[in-house]
């Protein structure tokens, strides 16, 4: 099975790449990216035998021309990184953080592949129109955010009709925090007790912008109404999500904590074969807790549902809004809870503007990000 990694040098791939050494045979990674790490990037290379590569920042990439030589199977920019789709692939796999594989998220839903989708950020942006382009295409979506990972699970297993769902959060790391969140540092904020991730989410799991975040791929994805979607904290991670029925009887997988987990039912779904031996831990017998979630604490949570009400261009906004946002507290020009709350003032700027868009399409998506970055609030500098 020949598969093209967007994001290779990432967290989420760490765990592809290591079922991949498992099954070296079957399932082959003939295509990856990065954005700068050439040198991983080149590693990867060389390790797994990859033919194709494409770099996004232009620097890096003639570092690595300099460094290794010119190369004919070298991609440049992120605007060239769609060439990488071609016929012989059989999965994608779209693990790249962050908006910026927004356009490239079009091309990858035109292409009537399996797709592997890790990224978050641009169902929440355009979910509708991503999710309706890949019906179309042809193109099976297979969310690998563990929460909805789950859910896709849950929902292939048993198709009576469910009334709800819930997704888990693990609290982050101040979930146990009593005193005020003010002067939290990143170094702090980056430190997740649970998963091991990107610099961005693990910000957006200590704010619970991350649970957010979620709330809207998941109705997104799920099709589903604002009121059918809630989240609770779980510190144990074991369930990532339930089904809830018309009786308020619940189904829920429970699994690890481990992102190899999605990943490894991606493959399967594909390829019946593969070797998990020493893959997975087994899962302990322990007690699991749950936890309502403090709106006061985590007000992103609060304010989420009020984003998904206004609808149209308001996830998108909450989205980049934040990821700028985090970028200027790992800055440290900004404090920890600023993020949540300059997002409110932007969002609440954005629709005295009168500017909102029914059903955006991704120039409507472009043209909102291009104010954003023009009107965003960063505080009395
Ligand atoms: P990382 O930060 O670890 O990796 C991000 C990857 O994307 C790297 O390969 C990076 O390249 C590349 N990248 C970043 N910016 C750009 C850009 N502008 N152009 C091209 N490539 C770029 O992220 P994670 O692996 O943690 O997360 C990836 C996605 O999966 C995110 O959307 C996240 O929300 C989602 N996700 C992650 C989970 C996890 O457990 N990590 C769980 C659930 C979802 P380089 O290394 O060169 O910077
Ligand atoms: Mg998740």
């Amino acid at each position: 099975m020949k598969i093209l990694l967007f994001g290779a040098t990432g967290t989420i791939a760490d765990s592809v790449f290591k079922i991949v050494k498992k099954n070296r045979d079957r399932l082959r990674v003939v295509a990856a990216t990065c954005n700068s790490n050439y040198t991983k990037l080149e590693k990867l290379k060389r390790e797994f035998n990859i033919k194709k590569i494409a770099i996004n920042e232009s620097k890096s990439a003639d570092k690595y021309k300099a460094r290794y030589g010119k190369n004919k199977n070298l991609y440049v920019g992120i605007n060239n990184f769609s060439k990488l789709i071609t016929k012989d692939i059989d999965i994608i796999i779209l693990a790249i953080s962050g908006l910026s594989p927004l356009n490239l998220s079009y091309e990858i839903v035109k292409s009537g592949k399996t797709v592997g989708l890790a990224n978050k950020e641009c169902i929440i942006s355009i979910g509708p129109s991503l999710i309706s382009l890949a019906k179309k295409n042809k193109t099976k979506i297979i969310p690998l955010d563990s929460e909805h990972n789950s859910v896709f699970r849950l929902l292939e297993s048993n198709s009576n009709q469910f009334k709800s769902i819930t997704i888990t959060a693990s609290g982050g790391p101040f979930f146990n925090t009593k005193k005020n969140l003010n002067n939290v540092t990143p170094k702090q904020a980056l430190k997740h007790p649970v998963w091991k991730m990107g610099k961005k989410i693990s910000v957006d799991s200590a704010t619970m912008m991350n649970k957010a975040l979620e709330i809207i791929e998941a109705k997104y994805l799920f099709n589903l109404n604002n009121d059918q979607i809630s989240a609770i904290i779980h510190p144990e991670s074991i369930i990532h999500a339930s089904l809830n029925f018309y009786d308020n009887s619940s189904i829920s997988l429970l699994s690890k904590p481990d992102m190899k987990i999605p990943i490894a039912y991606l493959f399967k779904l594909n390829y019946n074969q593969l070797n998990f031996n020493d893959i997975f831990h087994q899962l302990d017998k322990q007690s699991l807790t749950f936890h309502k979630i403090s709106q006061k604490k985590f007000p992103a949570i609060k304010l989420v549902y009020k984003v998904l009400d206004i609808g149209g261009l308001a996830p998108h906004i909450f989205n980049y809004n934040n990821e700028l946002l985090v970028d200027q507290f790992l800055q440290k020009k900004i404090k920890f809870t600023d993020i949540v709350k300059y997002n409110e003032i932007t969002l609440k700027k954005f629709f005295k503007s009168n500017k909102n868009v029914n059903k955006p399409n991704l120039k409507d998506i472009h043209n909102c990000s291009i104010w954003i970055n023009k009107n965003i609030f960063l505080g009395k500098i």
